[in-house]
């Protein structure tokens, strides 16, 4: 069924407590943890607690896609990169450089971003 744990998901473990993470926000709907190798100062993963394999399967449930934009609104917030400006970015499918398939968005921040990303 949409959004049960899965077994082999190491992000579902993650949210179970089961693999250590440095969580840095947490809410009934989504964890928000730091990226265990960051590609900024600021480097911090949003995922839901429900699992869903990436952001376009996420789009079925409107409010949890909310939830998640919020939390990593919210994790910038915290972070003190909303001023300076941050990226939110879902990596979807392998050929986007997707390595983990339960979907999260990355929140990067503390230096500057270039455009287009690579
Ligand atoms: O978008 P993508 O699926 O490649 O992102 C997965 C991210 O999960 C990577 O940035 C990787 O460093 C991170 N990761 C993590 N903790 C783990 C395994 C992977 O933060 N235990």
């Amino acid at each position: 069924m949409a959004g049960e744990p899965q077994a082999d998901c190491l992000f579902c473990k993650i949210v179970a407590g089961e693999v250590p993470a440095t969580v840095v926000r947490e809410d009934e709907h989504t964890v928000a943890f730091r990226d265990i190798n960051p590609q900024a100062p600021t480097h911090v993963l949003v995922v839901p607690k429900a699992h869903y394999p990436n952001a376009a399967a996420l789009a079925a449930d409107p409010g949890l896609s909310a939830a998640l934009l919020a939390a990593a609104g919210e994790v910038a917030t915290q972070e003190k990169i909303d001023e300076s400006g941050y990226r939110i970015v879902f990596n979807t499918g392998a050929g986007a450089g997707q390595t983990v398939f339960h979907v999260h968005a990355h929140v990067l921040g503390g230096r500057g971003l270039q455009w287009p990303p690579g």
